[in-house]
């Protein structure tokens, strides 16, 4: 299975929103939470403890 099949069926996990591949497809975005979600040879690694927050940007306040 390839990298875009994969993202049309996954989700972030903290706000379910769509996500986006990098150019070189080595992470998952999430704009709105400023996250990026490592992709482990080919398999997208969906676990907030393993997201990076995205440099220079904020992340969206959910709260309240
Ligand atoms: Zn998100």
């Amino acid at each position: 299975m390839r990298l875009h099949d994969l993202i049309d069926i996954l989700a972030c996990p903290a706000c379910k929103g769509k996500l986006t591949a990098t150019e070189d497809g080595a992470y998952l975005l999430c704009s709105p939470c400023g996250l990026r979600f490592p992709v482990r040879e080919g398999i997208p690694v969906m676990l907030l403890d393993e997201a990076e927050k995205i440099q220079g940007q904020e992340p969206g306040d959910t709260g309240r």
